[in-house]
């Protein structure tokens, strides 16, 4: 195991420490646009991780720690353009808490498929409303006045985790991430894969069970199925449907959320839920397997678990998905290959962004 990273600590703390998942905390925002640096030549960059439910902000020194952040809600409504008006909402948030510098560069991870050349982003499937194709580099360089990196989420968070978190011993990486889907990303040499179709590392439409459960790509058997917080809020509801008793909605609406988050599902697990247990077990039981593949296949140093649902669930799952890949490796028990959890929290794709913006940055 590696030493913890120092700088993963200050990532946690720094700033305002948002609990949970996020509200509208537009209350507390009275600025909108951004605001003009004073001048100063100490440089500073942005990172953004752009989630279906929340979008995370940090600002960082030219070292890459943590000065500020802010978090914000993603907009369920209003598409590409409402997104990013609450992007930049969140970015004059974040630069009004942190010391003066110069911004210099901007990056941001979006669940979708970027196009490198253009920074469009073709479509966003867990976004609601953006269906079709949208200028997300020139909309953002226009607005925040800084050269802005665009790349696919897991890859931006997979980067912060190389660079800056748990990940940073190691050479070759498989990241797998639990979110509102789940997502992949492969690092090799230090270096983020990509393939020739730039479908590299999408672990979560690998199949876990053949003919199984219908996944939200169309397919049937997919981890997603099994281990995507969508995929388990649809089970849950037809359970209920069914008449089975969870304690899972109601803790939904308590948090005046109208989605099961990660928090919810988290909650409801501490108070020995018996469906959210069962929809945990589903979920490990899938990933073994998968994942203890894609190792064999691969032969990493270390596989690395986040996302919303896998960091709020912490250690104790990626232990248990470690111990549901053994059956399944060709080299187990001691030989086996490391799982860790994200060290950088829920920061992970907010400062793979920064990593984003700082190697892309002139100068
Ligand atoms: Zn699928």
């Amino acid at each position: 195991m590696p030493a913890p990273d120092a700088r993963s600590s200050d990532a946690r703390t720094a700033g305002r420490p948002p609990d949970d998942v996020p509200g509208s905390s537009s209350g507390s925002r009275t600025m909108h646009g951004v605001p003009p640096r004073r001048s100063s030549t100490t440089p500073t960059y942005l990172g953004i991780d752009l989630g279906a439910t929340k979008i995370e902000v940090v600002v960082t020194g030219a070292d890459l720690t943590p000065l500020s952040r802010a978090r914000a809600a993603t907009p369920a409504r209003g598409g590409p353009p409402a997104v990013v008006t609450a992007i930049e909402a969140a970015v004059a948030e974040a630069l009004a808490t942190a010391p003066h510098g110069r911004l210099v560069a901007a990056g941001i991870g979006v669940p979708g498929h970027v196009d490198r050349a253009t920074g469009a982003v073709a479509r966003s499937p867990n976004i609601r409303g953006w269906t079709a194709s949208y200028p997300l580099q020139a909309e953002l360089e226009t607005r925040l006045g800084v050269p802005v990196a665009v790349d696919n989420d897991v890859r931006t968070a997979l980067l912060g985790e190389h660079r800056l978190g748990a990940a940073a011993p190691y050479h070759d990486v498989l990241a797998v991430w639990f979110g509102t889907g789940v997502g992949g990303a492969l690092l090799l040499d230090g270096m983020i894969r990509r393939g020739r179709l730039d479908a590299c590392g999408e672990i979560g439409h690998a199949c876990a069970t053949p003919g199984g459960r219908r996944c939200a790509c169309g397919r049937r058997g997919c981890l997603e199925a099994y281990a995507g917080r969508s995929s388990m809020e649809r089970r849950a509801r037809e359970r209920v449907d069914k008449g089975d008793k969870t304690t899972l909605f109601t803790l939904m609406r308590k948090a005046a959320r109208t989605r099961l988050t990660s928090g919810v599902i988290a909650r409801a697990l501490d108070q020995g839920d018996l469906l959210a247990n069962e929809l945990i077990n589903d979920a490990v039981r899938a990933a073994g397997p998968v994942i203890a593949s894609a190792v064999n296949i691969l032969d990493v140093d270390a596989v690395v678990i986040g996302g919303g649902l896998g960091t709020r669930l912490g250690q104790p799952f990626s232990r248990r998905i470690h111990r549901a890949m053994q059956p399944h490796l060709l080299h187990d028990g001691r030989a086996s290959v490391t799982v860790l959890s994200a060290g950088l929290g829920d920061l992970s794709g907010a400062l793979g962004g920064v990593v984003l913006a700082s190697e892309r940055a002139p100068g």
